[in-house]
């Protein structure tokens, strides 16, 4: 093996290569408006408010929200409010995913330098899957790696131990990408990785704990700058 197939470039998913602000909100406000349209017997903001709870406790993960709050609401489960939610909800979302202005060029970018691409995920491996093909990005990568898969989420190690042996990556040629200060950037650290923050939730104190202990992460604010670094 050449010594440059050690180098693998591991990208988050949600936030990094796709632009998914406001988008599960949105789909989930559409989704009851028709199904309070339809007879859910629940003002919208009310109803809202009550699958809110639902996910809070179920998780965001959860495949049946629909199905629980028909049950909360009317006491019983409603078969045809649960699907005028549920597609409502994947049209919404599916309508709305879409990659930032630069994902596509930089990912070529990255294959033209020899990297191999994979991906770390916190989610179900299919719906992860699904989003890479819907946006006909998922031949640059040659791994999903996820917390369904794994067992356990970032920024616990094994999901990064594991990825980088799936790609018989080296992690000290290799690099995670996300927009997570402390499930992406602290976790690849941690594992060994370098890593790069775009779109980031980092604060000031957390800028500073970069600098104070030395942590090899990176900030940048477009996923287009990438390439000034690898
Ligand atoms: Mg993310």
């Amino acid at each position: 093996m050449n010594t440059d197939d050690e180098r693998v470039v591991f990208f988050d998913i949600d936030g990094t290569l796709l632009d998914t602000s406001d988008f599960a909100e949105t789909a989930r406000k559409a989704a009851i408006g028709l199904m309070v349209d339809n007879g859910l017997p629940l003002d919208k903001d009310e109803a809202y408010g009550v699958l809110k709870t639902i996910i809070r406790e179920k998780g965001s993960n959860y495949g049946k929200h629909f199905n629980v709050l028909t049950q909360v609401v009317l006491g019983h489960e409603d078969p045809m409010l649960v699907a005028l939610g549920m597609i409502t909800y994947h049209n919404v979302k599916m309508a709305l995913l879409r990659p930032f202005p630069e994902t596509i060029n930089t990912l070529i970018y990255l294959k033209s330098q020899g990297y191999r691409l994979a991906v770390i995920s916190n989610g179900i491996t299919i719906k992860q899957w699904e989003k890479l093909v819907r946006l006909n990005i998922h031949s640059f990568f040659d791994e999903v790696i996820t917390s369904e898969e794994v067992g356990k989420e970032k920024p616990e190690k094994l999901i990064f131990d594991v990825a980088l042996r799936k790609m018989k990556g080296n992690p000290e040629k290799s690099v995670m990408i996300g927009n997570k200060f402390k499930a992406d950037a602290l976790g690849a650290v941690n594992a060994g990785l370098s890593a790069i923050l775009i779109n980031s939730d980092i604060t000031e104190d957390d800028r500073a704990y970069i600098k104070k202990e030395q942590l090899d992460i990176h900030v940048l604010d477009d996923i287009g700058d990438v390439r000034t670094i690898l």
